[in-house]
């Protein structure tokens, strides 16, 4: 099963909440956004995509670790 690394950019996240509203896998932590699980199966992903398709910002990043 390939995985993937979710990470959110502590910079660029402007704490809107979007993500979490869409994602369970987002929550936030002092006005930012943080993935509750940093590495996510190919089959668990597509809420995290989703996720990082609303992003205003485009803080969210899903990178396929090799
Ligand atoms: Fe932060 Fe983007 Fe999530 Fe909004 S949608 S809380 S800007 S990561």
């Amino acid at each position: 099963m390939i995985k993937f690394k979710v990470e959110v950019n502590q910079n660029k996240c402007i704490g809107c909440g979007a993500c979490t509203t869409v994602c369970d896998n987002f929550k936030l932590v002092n006005g930012k956004s943080q993935p509750k699980q940093k590495v996510v199966p190919e089959n668990k992903l597509e809420c995290d995509l989703k996720a990082k398709q609303i992003c205003p910002v485009k803080a969210i990043s899903v990178t396929e670790i090799r």
